[in-house]
This record gives C-alpha cells, structure tokens and sequence, in this order.
C-alpha cells in the first residue's frame, strides 16, 4: 500500500482509519493542530477549508535530507483541487483568487516556535484581482507585502530588520505609529521595497508562481523542525525530537476587511484564576498576528459581545461545544470575516498553576471528567504555586509602584535586569538572580526566560508569547507595561525621568502585575485555595502512601501538620545542637577529656532537647514523631581545622607585637585554648568522615550522648501526656551497618526509656527501628529487623554509599558531567536510582519483612519529596514517604497519582 501523505479537513475518518483509530496515534500524524482542525470540521464547528501534510511525510522529507517524498505533490494538488471546489475560488487566479495559510503543527504544541506563511498565492496580477473583487486596495497590497515579508524571513531566511526598517521609514514618512494607518499607495510602494529586499539578500526573484510559494513554504515549516530555537524548546519541554511537524494548508479568511471583521484569541476559562469565564482579546480590522505581537492595544473579548452580539453569542456557543467535546480548557483563534465567524484553531490551553487546579475541580465537579482524571490533570510540581513567594505586604508597603502591566503569571519575582536573553542565562549560571526585560520576547528568548527569575515586558497582551511561555514554566511574569520605555542599545529603561540601568535590581510581581524598583522581601503564602483544598482531600482518598514530613523544630512540624502531613519522619536532632546557646555545651562536651565533665555537658543539654521535644509531640499531637539519635561526625560541631590553624598562626604573630602586659596574658590565654582545640579537633580528624566516626557508632563510643537523648524523649514525653497530649515516639538509630551495633545500642537505650518512665510513672508507647543507610543492613534487613520496628531509608547515604559516591563532592563536581554527558540519565540524590539503590531496598523489604511481616518502613532521604521517586517508593510498598514541610502537599498528590497509575495498569 502507498502511503498517504495529505488529509483533507474532510478526511478525518481516513487518518484514524490509517493509523487503527487511536486519536493520540492520529494527533501524531496530523499533529494536534491538523487533528484538531479536522475534529472541529467534524463537529459542525466552522473551520476553513484545509488540508494537512502528515508528520510522516516531513520526517521522511528530512530523513532524505531535504527531498519530498514520492507522490506528495500530487496529493498536494489533489488536495488544493478539492479546496478550490469547496471555495468556488482558484489557486493562482487573479478573477477569483484563492490564498492559502502555510503552518507547522507538530503532536504537542509548541507556541510561536516553528513557521508560518499567510497570504500564499499573491503575486503583482492576483494582488489586480483582489481590488477588483474587494475594491479595497488597503487590503490587498498589506496582505501581499505580508506575504513578502513572511516568506523573506521564514523561507528565505532573510533577516527581519530590513523588512522592519522599511516599514519605519514609510511611517515616519506619515506621521504614523502603526502600520494599520498607512496608506495602499504606501503598501504598494512597500511591496516593490520589500521585492528588492528579497533580490538582494536572498539572491532570486519573488516567486510568482502560486504552486511554488507553496512548495517553498511547505519545505521552510519542514525544516523549521530542526531549528535552533524548536530544538531548545523542545528539550526544555522534554519533547521528543523524532515526531516531526505536520503543515497545515488552510484557506486565507481576513479579518481585516473592514469594520464588519476582526480577529482574535480567547481561552475558554480564565487562564490566570481558572474562573470559569470566556476571556481573550481581539482587534477589529486586523490579521491573527497583530493581536499576538501586542503591536497595536486589543480589547478585551467582553466588548465583543457589544461591537458583534450575534458573532459573540456564536462564538460562546462554539467555546462551550469545544470545551464539553475536548473535556478541557481551550485555547481558540478565530477570524470574523465580513460578520461570518471561522474557528481556526483550538487546543488545550495552557494556563497558570493556580488556574490547572481550580479548571481540573471544576470540570470534575461539572461532571465532564472523573475526580481520578482531574487529579491525574495537575502537575505535582504545580502544587508549588501555591506555596510559591509572594511580596509581603511590609516589603510592598515600602515601595511605591513604578509601572503596571498585566499580571500573566502569578508570583513575585526578584532580580537584576538582563536585557537580553543570553545575559540572562549567563548572569543566571553565575548565581545571580536575574529578571529578563524586553520590549517583548520572541521564541529565541526561551532559554533567557527559563533562566530567569520572571518576565518583565513593555508590550504584549496576555496571548504574547511571553505570558504564554511564562505561564507554562511557573514564571512570574508582567508584560505590557508601557510605562517604561526599553533602550536596548543603550542597555537601560525609562519610567518617566526614572533611568534604570542593566544589572540593577527591580522586582515584579506577577499576581498583580506590579512593578518595583530595588529588591523586594517575599514571603511564602498559606495554602488556603479553596479548590486546591478539594483537590487535596480527592487525593488523600485515593493514595495509599503515608506522608509525612522532615522536621526539626515544631514550629516546621506545626507548618507540615497544616499542610497534611500524617507525622513526622525525621527529626534530625544534632540541629538542635548549632543552637547558639547550646553550642558552647556542646563544644565542651565533645572537648573535655573528664568523664565527670562529660556528664555535666550532657545533662545541661538535656533540657533543651526536652523542650525541643515536647514542642515536636504537642505539634504533632496523636502522630507519629521519628526522632533519629545523633547523626553527624562530631567535628561538625567544632571550629575547622583550617581555621583555627590560621587562628593560630595570628595569634603568635600578635604576640610578637603585643605593647602591654595584659595584652601579653590575653593573647596568651587565647593561644593555649586555641591549641586545645586545635589538639582536640585533630584528634578527631578523619579522612573520610562520612565513612567514619558517625551515626550508630557515635552512640556506643559516647552512649552517655544518645542516652541523654532517649532520656529527653522520654521525659519529654510524659510531660506532655500528662497535658493530655498523645506522643507516638519513634527513635531511630542511624547508619546501623550490622546488626550488633543495632542490638547493643537499642539494649542501652531502651532501658535508659524504661527507666524514665518508670520514675515519671507514665506510659508511652515507642518503637525503635533503624535507618537504612548502607547496602550491607539492607541486605541483612532479616537480622537487622529482629531489634527494629520500623526501617526508614536514609536515600541520601544509602545513594552515596551504594555508588560510592560523595554526597557533599559529586553534585558540585563530576556528577554534572556524568549528567551532560548522558552517562546518567538523572542525579540520583534528586530522583530515586531504581536499578541499583531501589532494588537493594526491595530486597531491604522483603528480607525484614521475614522476620516482622508488618515491620513499618518509609523513606526520609531529599527523594521523599520528589514525585518520580515518590512513585517507585509506592511501587517498593512503603508505608510513607517523609519530605520537607512545603514538598507535603507535592507529596501527596504523587502519591495519588501513583496510585491511579497503579491501577491504570492491568
Ligand atoms: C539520609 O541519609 O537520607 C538521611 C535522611 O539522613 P541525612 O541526610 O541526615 O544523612
Ligand atoms: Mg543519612
């Protein structure tokens, strides 16, 4: 069979009969936008008539380096006969013309990144043809000069600015600011300008033959697929490079015939709120184009409904159709030509965290998808929104607004100025927080917005290209502010008298759309959406995965609790040591060589760890509280060797200098301490500390430390029973390699628990269990679990000890190569490694379970919080997953999602 390399509109049943019916199989050969377009038709919708060249046919075309696949053509022809017949008009005839648009339209949409040519089919005689039929020479010669343009740039590779340059010159000329007011006699001067244009720079004449332009078109949207700026965005996107474009040929309709036409976009709900509103913005008497650039100042879609209510009602009618049919958000471009509407595209919309969230409850709650679909609809990521920062009123208080725009994409955002986007994407790799500001931005800009911290622009709507790629990577954005005036040469902008220069900090936030100058505070909001709340309750029914939080004090643990967190699990307790008034203590008591001492250090802590725990269990009143036992090795705690070399070295040069006799005795008396610490320090130096003298190994050479530590959990926790509260303590003894370590250590520490309860005579029930941090307990989990109730993975050290790998070093060092280099596919003290290190915790797992079958297990390492590894921790059957407080509410809806990714699965 010969493969078929163009469908028309109408020829949507052959495409899915082609490819066995599946619509995602069709949206990957007609591309979204074709297999959308064909829908529509299919719907009733009115869509002019088209047809689509199938992404088969351009990857075949670049696979053969640039040449049209067999047969094409002729489809092509075929498929602009039948276009001709369903239009009455003619390709190329100047008494009848019919003009064509030439798009890319790949599986997934990618805005503004590939090509488009309008207008195709002009030439000097149809341009004739086109006043004689319209009588409206304005028209005819803007349309044919845009298709000049168009294909000058996207074909023929010609540069913008001389087309641009032109254009200027002819306005200035008129005293104009918009091209709109420029008169036919202009354009058609304009035409023989741009002509010139073409001969010069691109060495041949314009194409006059209609049949070319179109082949010529159909190559450049081809090719366009492997252009710089498709690629980057596709990998920034994690699209895949072998799907190739679709181009879609669709009959030219004007919105700019007049008063009686417009054009405009709109989204079926508010892409910002996710209120359930059409909004979008249009122009009269204008082309697609000119309500995207923002050249020209667009009305909001509401006076619409006054300038054309029967257009108005039609197109809301047609909204909702759309809407009900895709079950989702669209995203509509449309066309009134003479009072005749024309849909010309519709697609899911992109929207802002805040409104996916608000749009996926709604339709649920509207009955157009399940509450498992909904939540499968929001990013977990996107969750982040909402605890995203936001200016604090103080921080706002204190600044007045320099200039206003329009709020695209919600949260504040902090910076230095970057004009262009390679500066900010430098400034960025440096460590600097940097804000892109443009006039506007065009796809080139992508990688600088993706490296900044938001999006400042002067002009634009909310359909810009800058609202739209903003809003799809959770960047703060305002655009359209034109209050300020943007010199780009000159590296600085205007607010009235106000110069602001290049690398000066300025904030926006994208909420409001307000506009600061200096550095603003922010602060991160309450989770207190309504909708989002909804969602989060759809989730907590559907996930089996417990969630609880890493926390240290209890003002985190009272934060993770609102954010739903079911427990606590992880108190890393030696924070609580760096304590400035409890350091001192603990400096002595890792440096006295006195036993006595030792103990007297050890019990002056003891009351601060107690209220540090009491604090933990009336915040997580009824919960489960993980309080793992001194972890890190004790150098931690004391000054560094190098320093107090250098101390050193200081002191006895000062010495030397030293005028009176009592400067002599002070130095002196610092010289000696700081030699004792010096001693001490380097006594306990190791050369890998982070195989050494730490976790469990601490507690049996120092079991007076850990002893104080269950004795401080335990008091703790009588104390507040008998407030009423119910304390569920969890202690957890850290890198246990062999069980005999776990054996003793527990021995020690269990009768120090008896002990205390039974002089405060209360009861408490606990658990001890251990951290699996190190492959040889995960492998001996079957001895390890006789002593431990529960087992939490320690990711972090159990990653670091598996590959053998520094957790400290790798990520600032050979690690980022590996990752550019693709010899790992992920970092993986970021995600789960689920070949190596899952697959010993599966064997963790199942080896414990032999001996405890309901041994209780989780993880606490950073992968707690992330949604991929969330993912395979709920496929390893672990009871929870522990992350910080503002990664809980992520942590859930993964989990959720995980479990109906189970499901899902046969
Ligand atoms: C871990 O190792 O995963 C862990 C949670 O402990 P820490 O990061 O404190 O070593
Ligand atoms: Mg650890």
């Amino acid at each position: 069979m010969t493969t078929k390399w163009v469908y028309t509109l109408d020829e949507l049943d052959q495409a899915e009969a082609a490819v066995g019916g599946d619509w995602d199989r069709v949206r990957g050969l007609l591309g979204g936008k074709g297999a959308n377009l064909a829908e529509m038709n299919r719907l009733g919708v009115p869509v002019p008539p088209g047809f689509t060249i199938t992404t088969e046919a351009c990857n075949t075309y670049l696979a053969a380096g640039g040449e049209l696949p067999a047969g094409l053509w002729d489809e092509v022809l075929g498929a602009l006969r039948s276009m001709e017949r369903r239009t009455g008009k003619r390709f190329g005839d100047p008494s009848n013309p019919l003009l064509v648009s030439c798009r890319s339209g790949a599986k997934f949409s990618m805005p503004g990144m590939m090509d488009t040519v309008l207008d195709i089919g002009l030439n000097d005689e149809v341009t004739e043809g086109m006043i004689a039929l319209t009588g409206n020479p304005h028209f005819a010669f803007d349309s044919y000069r845009r298709l000049i343009q168009m294909f000058g740039t996207v074909v023929l590779g010609i540069r913008d600015e001389p087309f641009e340059d032109v254009l200027a010159h002819h306005r200035e000329r008129r005293g104009v600011s918009s091209d709109a007011d420029l008169t036919s006699n202009d354009f058609r001067s304009i035409v023989g300008d741009f002509k010139e244009i073409v001969r010069r720079n691109a060495r041949i004449e314009f194409p006059t033959d209609a049949e070319d332009q179109l082949r010529m078109a159909v190559q450049a949207v081809f090719d366009s697929w492997n252009g710089k700026r498709a690629r980057d965005y596709r990998t920034a996107a994690k699209i895949p490079h072998d799907l190739g474009t679709g181009v879609n040929v669709i009959t030219m309709v004007y919105g700019n015939l007049g008063e009686g036409s417009a054009t405009g976009v709109a989204m079926s709900r508010n892409a910002t709120t996710g209120e359930n509103v059409l909004e979008g913005d249009y122009l009269l008497n204008a082309q697609g184009e000119d309500v995207v650039a923002g050249t020209r100042p667009t009305k909001p879609l509401e006076e619409l409904k006054v300038e054309m209510p029967e257009v108005y009602r039609q197109f809301e009618e047609i909204a909702r159709r759309l809407e009900r049919h895709y079950r989702d958000m669209q995203d509509m471009e449309f066309t009134v030509e003479r009072g005749v509407l024309w849909i010309l595209q519709t697609r899911t919309g992109k929207r802002t965290a805040q409104a996916a969230v608000r749009i996926a409850v709604e339709l649920a709650d509207e009955g157009l998808i399940t509450r498992e679909e909904a939540l499968l609809r929001v990013q977990p990521e996107q969750i982040e929104f909402f605890l995203h920062p936001q200016f604090s009123l103080e921080a706002k208080a204190g600044h007045s607004v320099l200039a206003r725009g329009l709020n695209v994409s919600p949260g504040a955002a902090t910076g230095v100025i970057a004009f262009d986007a390679d500066l900010a994407e430098r400034w960025a790799h440096e460590g600097r927080e940097v804000l892109l500001v443009r006039p506007e931005t065009k796809p080139d800009d992508v990688h600088g917005m993706l490296a900044a911290k938001g999006i400042l622009t002067s002009s634009g709507g909310r359909t810009s290209h800058a609202a739209l790629v903003a809003r799809q990577f959770g960047k703060p954005a305002v655009v359209g502010a034109s209050a300020i005036s943007i010199d780009l040469r000159a590296r600085l902008m205007w607010v009235g008298d106000l110069e602001i220069r290049e690398g000066e900090w300025i904030s926006i936030d994208g909420t409001t759309g307000e506009v600061f100058q200096g550095q603003l505070e922010t602060v991160v909001p309450d989770m207190e959406d309504q909708w989002l709340s909804e969602l989060m309750s759809w989730a907590d029914a559907v996930r089996r995965l417990g969630v609880r939080a890493n926390a240290d004090y209890p003002h985190d643990a009272a934060r993770a609790r609102k954010y739903g967190a079911e427990g606590i699990g992880l108190c890393r307790t030696e924070h609580m040591f760096f304590e400035p008034d409890r350091l001192p203590t603990v400096q002595h008591m890792i440096t006295t060589r006195s036993l006595a001492e030792r103990r007297e250090a050890v019990d002056a802590l003891l009351p601060f760890q107690r209220a540090d725990f009491a604090g933990l269990f009336r915040a997580m009143d009824g919960l489960p509280v993980i309080i793992r036992l001194i972890d890190p090795p004790l150098h931690e705690f004391l000054p560094g060797f190098e320093e107090l070399t250098r101390e050193l070295a200081d002191l006895q040069i000062r010495i030397t200098s030293a005028r009176t006799l009592q400067e002599v005795e002070e130095i002196t008396t610092k010289l000696s301490e700081t030699r004792a610490m010096l001693d001490k320090v380097s006594s306990l130096r190791e050369a890998n500390p982070m195989l050494g003298l730490r976790g469990v190994r601490l507690g049996i050479l120092i079991p007076e430390l850990t002893r104080m530590q269950v004795r401080a959990i335990f008091e703790a926790a009588c104390e507040v029973t008998r407030e009423g509260i119910k304390p569920i303590p969890e202690i957890m003894i850290p890198l246990t390699s062999h069980v005999n370590e776990l054996r003793r250590q527990r021995a020690v520490l269990e009768a120090e628990a008896r002990e205390v309860m039974a002089e405060q005579g209360v009861e408490v029930s606990y658990q001890f269990g251990t951290m699996m941090e190190v492959p040889r307990a995960a492998l001996t989990a079957e001895q390890i679990a006789e002593h431990a109730e529960f087992l939490s993975f320690g990711t972090n050290d159990l990653t670091q000890t598996t590959f053998a790998m520094s957790r400290d070093d790798a990520e600032s060092g050979f690690l980022m190569r590996y990752l550019a280099d693709g010899i790992l596919p992920a970092n993986p003290f970021a995600t789960l490694d689920e070949d190596g290190v899952a697959k010993i915790m599966r064997i963790a797992v199942t080896e414990a379970r032999k001996t405890r079958p309901d041994i209780e297990t989780g993880v606490c390492g950073e992968h707690g919080g992330d949604p991929a590894s969330i993912e395979i921790c709920d496929r390893l059957g672990l009871d929870y997953v522990s992350c910080s407080p503002y990664r809980v509410p992520i942590a859930r809806l993964s989990a959720a999602q995980s479990a109906l990714r189970a499901r899902a699965q046969p």
